[in-house]
């Protein structure tokens, strides 16, 4: 099983360093060719206009779509923000492949950024998990098949379907290998 992680924009080596000390062979993907040969992949962290600009001119958004109808994807904070159906984007769409609204940088600048202690409920079973938040967008609604996983006082943090599992956090920033190792053995 090859890991892909889009490596377009944004931390995507912290993923990567992530997968290899698990075990896992990973491909850095920045075209559609190199996301064909992958199972999996992940969009990380980092600016989702950006990233949705880099979608355009690369041809990602399509491949990721059509991708994303037999391949699982795992988005983290930015990554979260282009898998959502609706955030305030000045001039892109995001990929519509969770139904989710998004409020972005909702809890603050770069300088705001904090370390959260919260739960996941994953297979029925509560863990606790430091989650780091860098201008982090806010889940406002979501839709009825989709599944909640974390909560952050109120706020819904972690979220998914059957194709897309989504944090509003950055998993990859910590030593803990939880949520890789959920995306893995329950999406793929
Ligand atoms: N605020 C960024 C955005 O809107 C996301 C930040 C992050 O990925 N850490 O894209």
């Amino acid at each position: 099983m090859i890991i892909g992680i889009l490596g377009i924009q944004g931390g995507f080596a912290r993923h990567k360093d992530m997968l290899r000390s698990m075990g896992y062979n990973t491909i850095i993907v920045r075209t559609a060719e190199e996301l064909k040969k992958t199972n999996a992949l992940i969009i990380p962290g980092g600016e989702s206009t950006t990233l949705l600009n880099l979608f355009d001119k690369l041809q990602l958004s399509e491949a990721i779509k059509d991708y994303n109808k037999k391949s699982p994807i795992m988005g983290t904070c930015a990554g979260l923000i282009v898998l959502s159906k609706k955030a305030e984007l000045a001039q892109y769409s995001p990929l519509g492949l969770i139904d989710i609204e998004v409020s972005r940088n909702a809890y603050g600048r770069q300088k705001e950024s904090f370390i959260y202690k919260v739960n996941l409920e994953l297979n029925l079973k509560q863990i606790e998990f430091e989650a780091v938040f860098i201008r982090a967008p806010k889940i406002m609604k979501y839709g009825s098949e989709c599944r909640v996983l974390s909560k952050f006082k109120n706020d819904v943090i972690m979220i998914q379907n059957d194709s897309v599992l989504a944090c509003s956090f950055h998993p990859e920033l910590t030593l803990d290998n939880t949520i890789h190792k959920y995306f893995i053995k329950n999406f793929t």
